[in-house]
């Protein structure tokens, strides 16, 4: 089973690669962005809560995007493999989908870590969010809240992983044709 955790800050790049991903290697995507969004879009209840927290740049608490990865990996036990796509984002997550994992006689395979200076994700952020139409993509307060909390909380998660012989880091600046093969080549890595 090929279980691939796509890290970096807001805007890197992990939603566009993930596609590219996902129809190459037949893995299911599993962004707690994406899955809370839906949350918004049916109105419910947590829902309402995340959309609080996201438009202000904030996390969603730990136990609400563990909740949620839980259910999808419990719905897609045929799968090949995952690819997780912003979680974890703390290391409490990433302990706890350790666990998860283990429970299923699985574990995460690596990390690939897509590198991108700050200035540039700003720059990315304000343009998706023309086309978005994401709350959060449109502010430039809010990006940088989010760039901070993903420096203060989520940037250790690297950590976790390096601890385990997990990581992998490559250049995220670049043509999406490049950043894809130099993702391959780490899964290929992971694959031996
Ligand atoms: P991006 O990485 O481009 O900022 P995402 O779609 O991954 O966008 O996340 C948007 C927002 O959803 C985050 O700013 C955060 O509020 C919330 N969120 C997504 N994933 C998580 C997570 N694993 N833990 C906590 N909050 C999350």
């Amino acid at each position: 089973m090929l279980n691939l955790v796509l890290f970096g800050p807001p805007g890197a790049g992990k939603g566009t690669q993930s596609k590219k991903l996902i129809e190459k290697y037949d893995l299911i995507h599993l962004s707690t962005g994406d899955l809370l969004r839906g949350e918004i879009a049916q109105g419910t209840d947590l829902g309402l809560e995340a959309k609080k927290l996201m438009d202000d740049g904030k996390l969603v608490p730990d136990a609400v995007v563990i909740g949620m990865i839980s259910n999808k990996l419990d719905a897609n036990k045929e799968a090949k493999g995952f690819i997780f796509d912003g979680f974890p984002r703390t290391v409490a997550q990433a302990e706890a989908l350790d666990q998860l994992l283990e429970s299923k006689q699985s574990a995460i395979s690596g990390m690939t870590a897509l590198e991108v200076n700050d200035d540039e994700l700003e720059r990315r952020l304000l343009e998706r969010g023309k086309e978005s139409g994401r709350p959060d993509d449109a502010n430039p307060e809010v990006i940088r809240k989010r760039i901070k909390e993903y420096n203060d909380k989520t940037a250790p998660v690297a950590g976790f992983y390096q601890n385990q012989n997990k990581f992998k880091n490559i250049n995220g600046v670049g043509s999406v044709e490049d950043i894809f093969g130099a993702i391959i080549d780490v899964i290929e890595e992971y694959s031996k």
